[in-house]
């Protein structure tokens, strides 16, 4: 197995105006804003957000299966996706055990949603800087990812197998997959990134409608392409 690479010193650059602008807080009161500021301190002096990645081959494609790594992962769109690709990056990354264990002193409901944030906006960043090095040290360029449990073709029990192409991610970046494939901290993201021509995004192929996470919109199109023949 290719030796995985893990990260744990990401940098983390929250700013609150931009956690303010997010959160459509501009111009609510003073002590909103400051309070906003307050916990941007906080969180940044805290997080210790961590990934890891590696570097895997492709061993045997059939019908709605690839073999990854010596793994089998079952997906129709997964499968289509990696059609003609031969390596593979698999990924976790986490706002870190550190942030998910921080308890504001008071219970205020405002200051625990601009927390829940504050730890996406966290994730998302390591997940950014994962990228950026995992291009810069294989020369690659466009990817497009996948995760376990984003399409009900590629379901989140998927995620032991993702997680069986690693050893020990607990011990290495404090992320832990439940009997429920559910990863704690909860502000975890994981998935395998793979180079694309064009870019693809599971939200492509989601009818759900008011998804506050949406990169891309619906496209029947494009999920006609991925429906099997
Ligand atoms: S639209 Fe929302 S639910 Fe659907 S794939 Fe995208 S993020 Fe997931």
């Amino acid at each position: 197995m290719e030796q995985p690479i893990v990260f744990t010193d990401i940098p983390v650059k929250l700013n609150a105006e931009e956690v303010i602008k997010k959160l459509h807080l501009h111009n609510q009161n003073v002590q909103i804003e400051d309070m906003v500021k307050e916990l941007v301190d906080d969180v940044s002096r805290i997080a210790r957000p961590k990934a890891i990645y590696r570097v895997a081959y492709i061993e045997n494609k059939k019908d709605d299966s690839v073999e990854i790594g010596g793994i089998t992962f079952t997906s129709h769109v997964l499968r289509l996706n990696l059609d003609k690709v031969e390596r593979v990056f698999p990924y976790v990354a986490t706002c870190g055990k550190e942030l998910d264990a921080f308890k504001p002193d008071d219970s205020d409901v405002m200051k625990s949603f601009c927390l829940d944030l504050m730890k996406r906006l966290v994730v998302l960043s390591a997940v950014d800087f994962l990228t950026a090095r995992m291009k810069q040290r294989h020369e690659l360029g466009q990817m497009s990812h996948m995760n376990p449990g984003s399409l009900t073709d590629w379901p989140i029990t998927q995620q032991k197998q993702l997680f069986a192409l690693f050893e020990d991610i607990e011990g290495q970046i404090g992320v832990l997959l439940s009997e429920s494939c559910v990863m704690r901290p909860l502000k975890s993201v994981s998935g395998i990134y793979f180079p694309t021509e064009a870019r693809f995004e599971s939200c492509q192929l989601c009818p759900r409608e008011k998804c506050i996470g949406r990169r891309a919109p619906y496209s029947p199109e494009i999920a006609e392409t991925y429906s099997h023949k």
